[in-house]
């Protein structure tokens, strides 16, 4: 179930020695595929927040280090974080929330930080370090850690005008470039760079923050083969039964060379 498969696009398992841990956030995409270039072995990780503490991302985490010779962790949490603001504005009494939201990310900083400034320059870096250091135990991992600042990112003029996609996946290797000019091929209408925002591994509260609180309509569940394929449709099953993607149009997406494949047009 949560095991971390290596990717379709050409990167041997054995290879993998780096995890890509981040926000879901729409305007990160390009900047974590930068991250991947210079460490073409990455295995990417991002939730809401760039949580560690989430249990499917934990799960993820522990299972990468398990079967990978993981020898770096790059850390990208960043400022501006949405995820962040929900933190701070429902710990100050502002919104009332999910509960399973609650517990998956807001309640760890209760009483942390002073401001929200305090927590995405302070408290959410230093917080989500420490949670990666018990995790890691004795094993000799050098993580880093960088704070994105999207300001400094060449985010589009109309980047607020675009049409948000929600894109649920397993961790893999693979750059977001590459997944999504195979979900559109797939589903003939563009997954962009800009604005698609990247949940991997599937976690319920970051895709209930990305539909409920975002307000994101357009949900892909993309698998990078057959057997992600089923996994893929069970979270997807799970999710309609309690009722998180009414509203939204979502579809399950399977690269069109991996049905080729299958099938064996
Ligand atoms: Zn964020």
């Amino acid at each position: 179930m949560h095991s971390v498969n290596h990717s379709n696009h050409g990167i041997p398992a054995s290879e993998v020695n780096t995890l890509i841990i981040s926000c879901m956030d729409g305007r990160l995409n390009g900047i974590i595929d930068e991250y991947g270039i210079e460490n073409s072995v990455a295995i990417r990780l991002r939730n809401a927040g760039a949580n560690v503490s989430e249990p499917e991302m934990e799960k993820s985490i522990r299972s990468a280090l398990e079967e990978y010779d993981i020898k770096r962790i790059m850390l990208l949490p960043h400022l501006n974080c949405g995820a962040m603001g929900l933190v701070d504005s429902t710990l100050t009494g502002l919104k009332s929330i999910d509960p399973r939201v609650y517990s998956d990310l807001v309640q760890q900083y209760k009483g942390t930080f002073v401001d929200r400034k305090d927590l995405e320059e302070r408290v959410n870096p230093d917080m989500q370090f420490d949670r990666l250091k018990e995790l890691i135990g004795k094993r000799e991992i050098f993580i880093s850690l960088s704070t994105l600042d999207p300001a400094g990112l060449s985010v589009p003029a109309d980047y607020a005008d675009h049409e948000h996609t929600l894109f649920v996946t397993k961790p893999y290797a693979s750059r977001c470039e590459f997944m999504f000019e195979d979900a559109t091929e797939a589903t003939g209408k563009e997954v962009k760079i800009w604005g698609t925002y990247v949940v991997q591994p599937p976690d319920e509260s970051s895709i209930r923050i990305a539909v409920e609180n975002l307000g994101i309509k357009r949900v892909i569940f993309f698998a990078e083969n057959q057997s992600d394929l089923h996994e893929m449709e069970h979270i997807r099953k799970g999710l309609e039964k309690k009722g998180i993607l009414n509203g939204t149009n979502a579809s399950i997406v399977l690269p069109n060379h991996i049905k080729k494949k299958v099938t064996g047009f």
